[in-house]
């Protein structure tokens, strides 16, 4: 029996109409591309699930590490394919059940093809039935320890065991593309992560104080972006240089508002920066009230500035606590927690003003050149892309077709 891997979609994509056959092609060519170099070949798509072979037993571990960032693939686990009768699922079941010793157990079956002569339930009892023969294992239909699935389909039928959850979501790409204000805090990329979990495909700007302060906020983007680009596959981070339009506000902005101001460039110039990438939409990792410019009030003033796009807050009711714990398991969290000195606490006081008003903030901008500063920190902008999994692109699966004959 050769192992194969049995990858099931999120359950959303189901859910869609006349775009489900893109979605599923856009997971598709995702996973495909995941899994480049690994050496499991033979991607087929049935529905709502894929297979692949794996040619040796241990390129699993690298499978397995590759699916799990696959945005879209809700479970996946070991398979093994075998003829579509039940004399050749019977002869698998005893390796199947090699090295385990489950306190209890249960067969679920599924017919994908229904000419399978045996109703679901009747494979489920005749299995059931060689299991507890072989094992002497309890049947417990309810909450099982070990539970043994078995599909029929029109040319195989696959048994697996395991399930491995992968992040869930929609396949990244057909949720359109946005650009994402990457700060090196805790925020920004969670939000970054829940905006690629609706299937849009990230951007990342960083605004940097280098040479003000040391390259601590600028290696901490990179190797963010590094960590989400497994999520994504290819990313574009562009790096801005922050520090010329920070001089200029101090010369003329009161401290109280100089956060407010800072922001508000900071949107204009990724604004900028998203029109000409064309993505559709700008995002924030704000979340309402977590600290003195992501007030109502101050959130307002900021966000008035990006005019030609809309701007996302995905965190937006979410706390702190919350937060961290999805960027614990996501990985961001140790690489965010890493001191630096944020560019926007240059030159700032303790309190500063929580309920700023446009009108206010736009009297003060009067007093400065926006449109050049803009230009100057674009003109400076670092342009750098990101690859995961780095692979030689002259690397082609083979692929095999789904008439193959069943190894096992
Ligand atoms: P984060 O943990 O994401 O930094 P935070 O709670 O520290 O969030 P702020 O520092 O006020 O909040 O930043 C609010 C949002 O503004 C960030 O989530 C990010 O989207 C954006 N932002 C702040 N600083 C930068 C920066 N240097 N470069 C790019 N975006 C930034
Ligand atoms: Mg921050």
């Amino acid at each position: 029996m050769e192992p194969h891997v049995l990858v099931r979609f999120y359950h959303e994509i189901a859910l869609k109409g006349a775009n489900r056959p893109w979605f599923l092609r856009q997971l598709t060519t995702n996973l495909k591309r995941a899994l480049v170099g690994t050496g499991a070949i033979g991607i087929t798509r049935d529905s709502m699930m894929a297979t692949l072979r794996l040619k040796d037993p241990d390129q699993w571990v690298v499978v397995k590490e590759r699916l799990q960032h696959v945005i879209g693939v809700e479970r996946f686990g070991r398979a093994y394919r075998v003829n579509p009768t039940i004399k050749a699922i019977k002869q698998a079941v005893p390796s199947m059940l090699e090295g385990q010793n489950p306190t209890s157990f249960r067969i679920t079956a599924r017919r994908a093809d229904k000419r399978f002569p045996l109703t679901s339930s009747q494979i489920n009892e005749e299995i059931g039935a060689q299991v507890v023969e072989l094992t002497g294992w309890r049947v417990d239909l309810k909450n099982p320890d070990f539970d043994l699935q078995i599909q029929t389909r029109s040319n195989d039928a696959l048994l697996s065991s395991e399930e491995i959850r992968g992040p869930g979501g929609m396949p990244v790409g057909v949720g359109g593309h946005v650009a994402m204000l990457l700060s090196g805090g805790i925020d920004s990329p969670v939000a970054a992560y829940q905006m690629m979990r609706r299937g849009c495909k990230v951007t990342f700007i960083h605004f940097h104080s280098f040479p003000l302060v040391d390259g601590t906020s600028k290696e901490k983007a990179s190797d963010l972006v590094e960590l989400l680009t497994q999520y994504q596959q290819d990313s574009r981070l562009l790096m801005v240089p922050f520090s010329a339009v920070q001089q200029q506000i101090i010369i003329t902005v009161p401290p109280k508002y100089r956060v407010t101001i800072y922001r508000r460039f900071m949107l204009r110039i990724a604004q900028d920066l998203a029109l000409k990438c064309n993505a559709g939409g700008l995002v924030t990792g704000e979340s309402l009230g977590q600290v003195s410019s992501q007030t109502l009030e101050n959130m307002t003033t900021i966000g008035t500035v990006a005019d030609k796009l809309p701007l996302f807050r995905p965190l937006l009711t979410m706390d702190k606590m919350e937060i961290i714990n999805k960027a614990r398991p996501l990985g961001t969290y140790p690489i965010s927690i890493i001191p630096d000195q944020d560019c926007c606490s240059l030159f700032v006081p303790k309190h500063p003003v929580t309920k700023s008003r446009v009108e206010d903030v736009e009297r003060m901008e009067a007093m400065l050149p926006v449109e050049e500063m803009v230009k100057e920190a674009l003109a400076g902008v670092e342009d750098q892309t990101y690859h995961w999994p780095t692979f030689d692109a002259s690397h082609k699966f083979a692929e095999e077709t789904r008439s193959a004959e069943p190894s096992g």
